[in-house]
């Protein structure tokens, strides 16, 4: 009989570790100091494990991605298609936050002054657009690697791959020790992976217990709003996506990217999911030369979710001033905020310090963040979700169209 027994799998785990990390959450709502002080610290140590393997998991997949692509013309192709179908849907759902918000904009009304003025934000220096584009390109060889910046790794890893190819024979015996280094980092990567359940668990405690008195009334609103946003965008962007460029059931993805959108959803960093984004993803039938590249630059530049949550909160933000943004405004809001979450690190927390600079576009005062910062965790959790899940959408389109040139190629 005990055989029959079949094991729960690592879903059905994450799961639970969710549902048990709510309720303790909600158990210790009078003590949150006793899940900060000895539960959370179990979640700290996961979230630095899949750090740690940020940098390796994208330098290897992406210099193995490049050379299994074999040839440089056909690294242009998948990379330009990517970066299109990224931005386009990026764009898409910060047009989807504004019209979400506008419904509801006669909701919110001006904070009172007094609670205005004793807010302090101190503003982490958001970058401006020209040092986001020149701070893409390493002046060095390792310091992207150690302060884990993903876009110039990106860069790095795609030279790489680029010269390895170019150097023809000469580079095959290099080509081969990245792919074995690639096979091992991805052996680390699984190990990581089974204890999903267990940082989930402790993730989700600290959030519930930390935050549950504070999310009140107007904040309330202003998530629940975002998270409409962010539902409209999975649905209807993603889902048709998913039906109508990859041919693939919506229902079927769901299930499959599931441990991945909880991993999002819990550690709040789109760099920490990207391993289990890559197995969901390849076990979905993406073809791997073509996720270890969509992925990792996904992870990095596509944040559909950071993007609505931007629009969202700059039209909250403003209310709160007692501002109301004109048409203009707003086409600054969806440039903006689609170019400042390409900049957004795929970390937690990134998407806030983003904000000034959509904010400062439109001439809001910085210090509004304020009103929003304590509840950040929130927002942070449903988009990045949503960013991950963008970019496996892509990945299952590219892998699709690799798949049609092939049997094209080969048919010849
Ligand atoms: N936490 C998000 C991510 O890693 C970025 C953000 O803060 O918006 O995708």
């Amino acid at each position: 009989m005990e055989k029959h027994k079949r094991r729960l799998s690592l879903s059905a785990w994450i799961f639970i570790g969710m549902i048990a990390g709510i309720l303790t959450g909600l158990a210790f709502l009078p003590a949150p100091e006793f899940v900060t002080t000895w539960i959370m610290p179990l979640g700290t140590i996961y979230i630095n494990l899949l750090k740690f393997l940020v940098v390796p998991v994208v330098l290897f997949s992406i210099i193995d991605g490049v050379i299994s692509l074999q040839d440089l013309k056909r690294v242009g192709n998948v990379g330009v298609r990517t970066f299109i179908y990224y931005l386009f849907t990026t764009a898409l759902a910060v047009a989807i936050g504004l019209m979400t918000v506008n419904l509801f904009r006669g909701m919110f009304s001006p904070l009172p002054s007094a609670e205005l003025a004793g807010l302090e934000y101190v503003a982490a220096e958001a970058p401006g657009i020209m040092d986001v584009i020149i701070d893409i390109f390493p002046d060095n060889l390792f310091a992207p690697m150690v302060s884990a910046d993903m876009l110039p790794v990106i860069v790095i890893a795609i030279l790489f791959g680029a010269g390895i190819l170019a150097a023809g024979e000469r580079g095959q015996r290099i080509g081969t020790l990245v792919s074995e280094m690639n096979a091992v980092v991805m052996q680390i990567m699984m190990m990581i992976i089974r204890i999903t359940p267990i940082g989930v668990f402790c993730l989700m405690a600290n959030v519930v217990a930390v935050n549950g008195a504070s999310v009140v009334g107007t904040l309330a609103l202003v998530i629940g709003i975002a998270y409409l946003a962010y539902f409209i965008h999975l649905a209807v962007v993603y889902g048709l996506s998913v039906r109508l460029l990859s041919g693939m059931n919506p229902i079927a993805f769901a299930k499959g990217i599931y441990p991945a959108f909880i991993c999002a959803f819990t550690t709040t960093s789109s760099n920490a999911t990207l391993p289990v984004n890559m197995e969901c993803c390849n076990r979905m039938g993406a073809e791997p030369e073509i996720s270890s590249f969509v992925l990792p630059l996904g992870a990095t530049i596509n944040m559909d979710g950071t993007a609505i949550y931007q629009g969202v909160a700059t039209v909250f933000i403003a209310a709160c001033y007692g501002i109301s943004l004109s048409a203009s405004d707003m086409l600054t809001v969806v440039l903006t905020a689609t170019l400042a979450s390409v900049g957004t690190a795929g970390v937690s927390g990134a998407g806030l310090v983003m904000l000034a600079m959509v904010l400062t576009s439109i001439g809001i005062p910085v210090e509004g963040i304020a009103i929003i910062a304590g509840v950040d965790k929130l927002f942070d959790m449903g988009r990045t979700a949503l960013n991950i899940t963008g970019d496996a959408t892509c990945t299952l389109w590219v892998s699709k169209l690799e798949r049609m040139r092939k049997a094209k190629a080969a048919s010849k």
